[in-house]
Formats: C-alpha cells, structure tokens, sequence
C-alpha cells in the first residue's frame, strides 16, 4: 500500500516545520509570521459574548450573510469597488482555503500557472495538488523587480493564471502601481486570470501604496482576490478568510469550498463582524505599531553588521546569510535556533532558484520579544563557518 503520488513532490511546510523547531530549542520563534499579541479587545470581547448567545451550528456554506455584507461594505470603503455579497464573495477557513479553492476552481489538470519566485510556499504545493504546472517568474534581487518579458513568455508557454502575492510575503516587495498595470496588460493580452492573495493589504510602509488588481481597468472580471483577516486582526488561529471574485467563477469557488471544509466556524464569523466595523484609526494605529516593529527590527540588524532587503510591506525580512559560509541555509537555521535561541525560515523554501543564502525573520512580535531576540541575535557569530 502507497500514498498518492500527488503527495510525493513536495515536502511538509518548511515554515511550519521551523516552529515545530523553535519549540524543541526553546528559541524565540521569528519564522512562522504570528503575533504574539492579543487581537483588538473588540474582537475578544464579542468572542466571548458570541459563545453564550451562538451561533454554533453551520453557517451558510459560502459564509453568514451578515458576514459577507460586512466584508463588502470593507472592500468597498478602501478599494472603491463594489461588490456584491450574494454572489461576489466565498468566506473561507483562511486565505490558505481562499487560495487553494480558487486554484481548483480555475485551474485544469495539465494546465500552467504562473508564480513569482521568491513566493509563499502553499503556492507550489496549491498547484501541485491541482495536477497544473507551475512556472516560476523571477523577482530579481536585490529590488525584487521583474522583467515583463520573462513574465509575458510564461502566459506564451500557456499559463492560465498568475499567483500574484502583494504585498509579497518572503521579500516584503510592494508592487507599484506601474508595475500592476504591466501585469494587468499582460494578463489581459492572454486572457487570463491573476489570482491575488492580499493578506498584508493592511500591513505597509509610507510612502508604499496598496493597489488593488480587480480595481484596475478590466480586471474585475479576471481576478480572484484571495484575503484573510490572520493578520490584519492578529486573529492567525481563527482560520478565516475569503475569495473574491466574479460571479460566475465565484459560482465554481462555492462549490469546491462547500466540498472541502463545508464551512467556516460560525462563532467565529459572527465574532469577526466586530473587527470588520472598526474605525479607520485601528489600521493607522496598526500601520504605525508594524512601522516601529520594522524600524527596531531592522536597526537591530543594522548594529549586528547583518544585510538584508528593506520590506515595504508584511512583516518579514530576507536577510543575506552569505558571508556566514553556510552551503545549506536549512542547517544554519536549526543552528540558529539550537545554538543562538532564534527561529528563522530557511530562504530556500521561498525560491525556485538555487538560492542558499536567505533566511527570512518575522517581526510581528511584541517590542520586547524582538528585543530579546536581537539581544540573542548578537552571538549570530558563532556560526561563521
Ligand atoms: N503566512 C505565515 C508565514 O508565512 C504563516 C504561514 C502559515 O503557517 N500558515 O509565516
């Protein structure tokens, strides 16, 4: 008796894997990107009344109507595109669901999807267990920039769909408002469909912009919109998030959702209503707490001598791990955690490219665990090979 073989080429999540790690070493876990804040007392708060008053049985497969409304009424205030809640929206158990239903949903087996390296890595594994084929598009160190022509060739090749992750967990790239409208009109040419997944839409650095895909001409129709609210309300646990989309795509999102996991957890929807009707301030204040998250975190890594790309956006840093003489970044991060007391991700979980010189650090973290941990950061010597 065998597992499938769709299993067999891609491995368990490294990221995932490096917390497992971190546990075991004790060390301050900077590798999976989670808060180890409290969310909005708002959301707690209602949390707790929600579990006396209910609900506790399923909601709608495709979410609690008064749910998708909020959502609507959330995307419209700060996209100003409308969407319709009856049947624009899917909510889903995490951007994780969003992303994979919306590839089963697009996707034929046999059929290309572009993605750009370096990327997240469920993406691979999304495409992979969709039988499709990924082609790799370079984002180019050290501006992360790519070249429109290496993107055109991979819609030439066939592809049906771009990965588009803005802004970009590993690298904290931000595409420009230029460089969306090259990937729209490229999209457009192929008659394509960009698949978005825009979990740090809230999370960016002056002056860095958001720009919304399905906000551009003639995109709506063509692009699903993979969100969740893990990050924006520090609420990674509660496994809720959503697909965008147009109708008729959203229709054959339903359906894979509704299959897979039936549904959000109820109480939950309900609750996350409340962080939905926050005011505009909760995201100015949680742009300036990620800014000064950023700011000690990578002056922390500027007094250890330590190279890194400045994120303009999410919470993580790749930083150059070269000149430590490492061939395997896999073994310098459980190194890191066994000998320093620090988590990381190894870069190369990220790239397509034969890249062994990135870690990647998180920083959503309290003030005084960053500091703790670049207190700890400082023995990073140890490991020079
Ligand atoms: N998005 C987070 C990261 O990249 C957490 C990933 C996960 O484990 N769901 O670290």
């Amino acid at each position: 008796m065998h597992a499938a073989l769709r299993t067999a080429t891609f491995t368990d999540s490294v990221i995932r894997r490096m917390t497992r790690v971190c546990l075991q070493h004790d060390a301050i876990n900077l590798s999976q990107g989670f808060p180890d804040f409290d969310p909005p007392q708002e959301l707690t708060a209602r949390l707790a009344q929600v579990a006396l008053t209910g609900p506790h049985q399923y909601a709608i497969t495709w979410g609690a109507q008064n749910l998708r409304e909020a959502i609507a009424a959330k995307i419209e205030h700060f996209s100003g595109q409308a969407v319709d809640p009856n049947s624009e929206l899917v909510v889903t158990c995490g951007s994780t669901e969003a992303m994979m239903a919306s590839v089963l949903a697009t996707v034929n087996a046999g059929e290309k999807v572009a993605i750009f390296s370096p990327f997240y890595e469920n993406y691979g594994a999304d495409t992979i267990l969709c039988d499709a084929q990924p082609i790799y598009v370079p984002l180019r160190p050290p501006a992360f920039d790519f070249d429109p022509a290496a993107l055109e060739q991979a819609f030439a090749q066939g592809a049906k769909a771009l990965i588009l992750c803005n802004p970009s967990n590993p690298c904290g790239k931000v595409f420009s408002r230029e460089e969306m409208e090259t990937i729209a009109a490229i999209v457009k040419k192929y008659d394509a469909f960009v698949i978005t997944d825009e979990v740090y839409e809230h999370i960016l650095y002056k002056p860095h912009e958001h720009v919304y895909m399905a906000t551009l001409p003639g995109m709506k129709e063509r692009t699903l919109v993979c969100n969740s609210f893990s990050k924006t309300y520090s609420i990674t646990g509660w496994r809720l998030g959503y697909v965008q989309g147009p109708a008729n795509i959203i229709d054959a999102v339903r359906k894979v959702h509704d299959f897979l996991t039936v549904g959000a957890a109820a109480p939950l929807q309900e609750a996350l209503i409340a962080g939905l009707q926050l005011p505009d301030s909760y995201y100015e204040e949680l742009q300036e707490t990620y800014t000064h998250k950023r700011e000690l975190f990578c002056s922390g890594l500027d007094s250890l001598g330590l190279s890194y790309y400045k994120p303009q956006g999410a919470y993580y840093v790749l930083v150059d791990i070269g000149k430590f003489g490492y061939e395997s970044d896999l073994k310098f991060c459980e190194d890191l955690a066994s000998k320093v007391g620090v988590g990381a991700v190894p870069g190369s979980s990220f790239f397509r490219e034969n890249v062994n010189n990135y870690i990647r650090f998180h920083f959503a973290k309290k003030e005084d665990t960053l500091k703790a941990a670049l207190e700890r950061l400082k023995n990073i010597n140890l490991l020079q090979k």
